[in-house]
Order: C-alpha cells, then structure tokens, then sequence
C-alpha cells in the first residue's frame, strides 16, 4: 500500500487533533510534524485530551501511528561537542523522545550535525556518544536523515551514517530517514535509485530505512544546496520521483512531502494527488491557489 502524507502543522490550540484534520484534508494516509518550532524550544503541555480524540479520529480513518513521524527540532547539533551547545542539544533530543513517547509516535527524524569545523571523525564520536546517552532510556527510535552536505554536514553519504550504526551501544535503535532532495544534492544519482539501494544494501542499511521525505531539488545533482522543490517543478523530475515512490524494494516505507507552500498555501493536496494519478500536472502551483483562494 502506498502510504503517503506530508509535514503538517501541530498547533496551540488543537494539538494531534489539528494535525490529523490537516491530514486529512490532503488526502493523506499518514504525517510528520514537530511537536513546537523547528527553530526555538518554546514546548507547549501535550493535551491527553486532544490526543485521545486525534487517535479515534485517525482509527476511524484507517491512519496508522506506526506510519506517523516526528522531526526533531534543527537547532539540536549533536555534532558539536562545545559543551553547553552539547548539553543543550541531548536535553533537548531526550525531552523530544519523551514528547514522542506521550504522544506515541515511535519514530524521530534527526539531522546527524555539522561538525562546525571540528572534522568529520571528532563529529561523529560527539554524534554516537550523545545518541548513547539518548537511546539508553527511550523506546522511541531515531532515524538520522541523510543530508545534502551543505555546509560541514554530517551524513552526505551512507558511509558517514554507516559509522555512526557501527558505533552507537543501541544500533537497534537506530534508524534512517531518506530525503530525495538531499540525496541529489549531495551527489547521488537518483534516476537510477535502485543503485542508490543496491549501495545501502551493501552497507546493510537497507533494512534501516524507516521513511522517506519525497521532494524535487532545485539544484543540480551534486550542489550540497538543500534547497526544495515542488514535486515535478525541479531538477529530479516527476518521473525519476515516481519510479522512487512506487519502487517495490521501499513499500510500506512512509513517504513524506516536505515541499515548499505556494505563496501561503500548502501543495500537498495536489501533489498527493498528481502522485496517486501518477501524471504530472503542470497546472499544480495555480490549482493550489485557485483551491485555497476559493
Ligand atoms: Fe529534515
Ligand atoms: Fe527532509
Ligand atoms: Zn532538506
């Protein structure tokens, strides 16, 4: 079964419930959402409540919470070992894990770090040690998204992410999120993704991925931009993103939108759509206002 969602909002006043209800309106079967702003720590109390209602709502839809995500907030660099930046960044990831665990959502996506200068080895240790103490009193597993390798990123290629598996205590724990956008950039060649998986086959990480963020680049293969694109309207293309999608080696995986809003409005509605028709419609961007200006 294709199941496919996208980031979608977590808001004040409605919690869960609101991101479901969003959910929905796309036309979804699944999510991801941060549980505040990506960019600061202001966390609000979880309503048991809400959470109630938004799991009835989700059973009534056939939304399974295995299938839902979280992405930890960015500001967290575990990759940096300086220590208040360190200490901030595990709290932070530990405090994120139990929001995880109240809600129930068993999956975190994570930025491995930049190593901000520090080189890619002393980055990696700073990386597995953090996670060590993280994982030792959580169920929720984290999964390290692979990067485009902008800046002094950490986890450009399946190699650096391999080091961390082989160097954490709970690998076990341990998962990974792909991001199509940045596996472009940083240089892999998408058209033929089934040499990308062969590659993560040979490092036995195939098995290990857990989700997939679905989304265009607007740069070329190789430029380590990071920069998204509407599905169909950048440099990978609809039918490259669709063989990905549909690809048998990655069923059941989530797939998860995280392109850019037209103006202020949400694509996801219309690209779920154009993706479960399986036709581009180059029409997208103006149907999307047309939709939300009604
Ligand atoms: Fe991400
Ligand atoms: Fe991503
Ligand atoms: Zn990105």
């Amino acid at each position: 079964m294709l199941i496919i969602g996208s980031h979608v909002s977590f808001k004040k006043d409605k919690q869960l419930l609101g991101s479901v209800m969003e959910t929905l309106s796309y036309g979804a079967n699944t999510f991801m959402f941060y549980t505040g702003a990506p960019q600061n720590t202001n966390r609000i109390p979880l309503n048991k409540e809400l959470i109630l209602d938004a799991k009835k709502l989700m059973k009534e839809h056939n939304i399974d919470i295995n299938n839902v995500i979280v992405h930890a907030p960015y500001i967290i660099n575990l990759a940096n070992g300086d220590i208040s930046k360190y200490d901030f960044s595990i709290k932070f990831l530990k405090q994120e894990c139990k929001r995880c665990e109240e809600i129930g959502v068993n999956k975190l996506v994570l930025h491995p770090g930049s190593h901000v200068g520090l080189g890619v080895d002393v980055a990696i240790e700073n990386i597995c040690n953090a996670l060590d103490v993280v994982l030792a009193d959580t169920s929720t597993m984290i999964l390290l998204e692979t990067m485009a390798g902008k800046g002094t990123e950490i986890g450009r290629n399946f190699e650096e992410i391999k080091r961390i598996f082989n160097l954490v205590k709970y690998p076990e724990k341990l998962g990974i999120c792909l991001d199509t956008c940045h596996l472009s950039d940083a240089g892999y060649n998408v058209d033929k993704f089934d040499d990308v998986l062969d590659d993560l086959e040979r490092l036995d990480l195939l098995s290990k991925v857990k989700c997939i963020h679905i989304n265009d680049s607007k740069n070329e293969n190789g430029s380590h931009k990071d920069r998204h694109e509407n599905i169909g309207f950048g440099k990978i293309g609809f039918d490259t993103l669709i063989n990905i999608i549909y690809n048998n080696r990655l069923n059941n995986i989530p797939k998860i939108l995280e392109t850019p809003y037209i103006g202020e409005y949400p694509p996801y509605k219309f690209e779920i759509e154009m993706i479960r028709n399986k036709k581009f419609d180059e029409k997208l961007k103006e149907k999307v206002i047309a939709h939300y200006e009604k």
